[in-house]
């Protein structure tokens, strides 16, 4: 095992980290930028520099590149804070899908404007009544003629009010198990019948929004997949969503400021800084393994655990070698704030360390 990164992976390092400094001094610092900090100015850049898709196979107008180096313009780009939401979700995990499920005629469709960083797209997978448990969504798509017709309702939609197209999560059957009838369907944002309100979080960050779906009409032909084996596919989706660098340097730019910030002096702060050093080259270490698929299989279940975890002990560090000035209300502030944010999105703590137990270790289930 090689543990060092070549020649090429350091010059590219070197380049990301060129483009994120100048993406920040152009657009501004953003804590957590891969969800909070959005310019489609940005992501446009991001497509011109074949930044997009760069993983993604070439005959699909992807950069054929190696996941690998994906995670190197990741880590790059995020522990700079360079704003890359506006695309961060059709990069990670809708063209993926698309390319995985999709049709030729729907990959034609929609991937080349992801890849120019031209459409942002949003998740509508979580219900008020639905989140660590899909199979109890309720939001249906009902067929008439060659329309589905969607009712419901999807709660914590990130970029709900920003995004061009839904990737909706929706039940198109209630016969057999709760799992089954689950499809996954394309709908563009300003299709009449939806209605989207935005929630300001306790950080005032407004990415998080409701949306509501009454008599929403699209096209059959905006089916991804096979109908009603959406829960597969989701599934899939999450470990893309999950494995990722992402989830391990959100709070990069906040830590380090932090370190610098410390009395290193002092044994004790010396040992935290350690710790949280070990833990973020373990972290990465992890989401490599998970890039190169060499992780088993729902594994990134505990990737997602271990590397939120860290990030959230990164925040409470922060906030502890801050002291009271923690508590001014700015960016590092929101940041610290935002961190309980990590262990939930994309799947709880509680619910990784059961899908570790289960799937991974085959433990005993859960008694329901
Ligand atoms: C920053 C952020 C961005 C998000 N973006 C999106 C988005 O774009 N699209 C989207 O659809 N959703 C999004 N979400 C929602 C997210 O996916 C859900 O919050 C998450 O799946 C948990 O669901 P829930 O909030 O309904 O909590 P619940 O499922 O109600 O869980 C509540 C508590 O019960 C625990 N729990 C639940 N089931 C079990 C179990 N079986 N065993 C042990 N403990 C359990 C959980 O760990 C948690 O502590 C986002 C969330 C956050 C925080």
């Amino acid at each position: 095992m090689e543990f060092t990164w070549t020649e090429e992976q350091q010059t590219l390092r070197k380049e990301a980290r060129e483009f994120a400094r100048a993406a920040v001094e152009k657009h501004g610092w953003h804590a957590d930028s891969w969800i909070n900090g959005y310019s489609k100015e940005f992501a446009r850049e991001m497509g011109e520099k074949g930044w997009i898709g760069l993983t993604w196979p070439a005959e699909y107008g992807g950069g054929g590149r190696p996941a690998i180096d994906r995670l190197i313009i990741g880590e790059e780009l995020i522990a700079a804070g360079a704003p890359l939401a506006a695309m961060w979700f059709a990069d990670r995990q809708m063209g993926p899908a698309l390319i995985t499920f999709g049709r030729e005629d729907q990959q034609a469709e929609f991937l080349p404007n992801m890849l120019t960083g031209e459409t942002t797209w949003c998740i509508g997978m979580s219900e008020p009544n639905s989140g660590s448990d899909l199979a109890s969504l309720v939001t249906s798509a009902r067929r008439e003629g060659d329309e589905f017709v969607i009712n419901g309702q999807k709660i914590w939609t990130s970029f709900g009010a920003l995004a061009d197209y839904c990737y909706l999560i929706c039940r198109t059957s209630s016969e057999g198990p709760p799992h089954a009838g689950i499809s996954e369907v394309i709908v563009p944002m300003d299709s009449d019948g939806i209605e989207v309100r935005t929630i300001k979080d306790m950080t005032t960050n407004r990415h998080f929004t409701e949306v509501f779906f009454t008599d929403v009409r699209v096209p059959v032909h905006n089916l991804v997949g096979i109908e009603g084996n959406a829960f597969k596919q989701t599934m899939r989706q999450l470990e893309h969503e999950r494995g990722g660098i992402d989830r391990l340097v959100s709070n990069q730019a906040i830590y380090q400021m932090a370190v610098e910030r410390a009395d290193r002096s002092d044994p004790l702060i010396r040992q935290e800084i350690a710790a949280l050093e070990s833990a973020y080259r373990i972290g990465r270490i992890l989401v490599i393994r998970e890039v190169l698929q060499q992780a088993p299989s729902g594994f990134s279940a505990a990737t997602k655990c271990f590397c939120t975890e860290h990030e959230w002990r990164v925040a409470q560090f922060v906030a502890r070698v801050l002291g009271p000035e923690a508590t001014l209300w700015n960016e590092t502030t929101k940041a610290i704030a935002y961190a309980p944010g990590y262990t939930i999105m994309g799947g709880t703590s509680n619910v990784m360390r059961n899908i570790l137990g289960e799937r991974v270790l085959g433990l005993p289930r859960e008694p329901r």
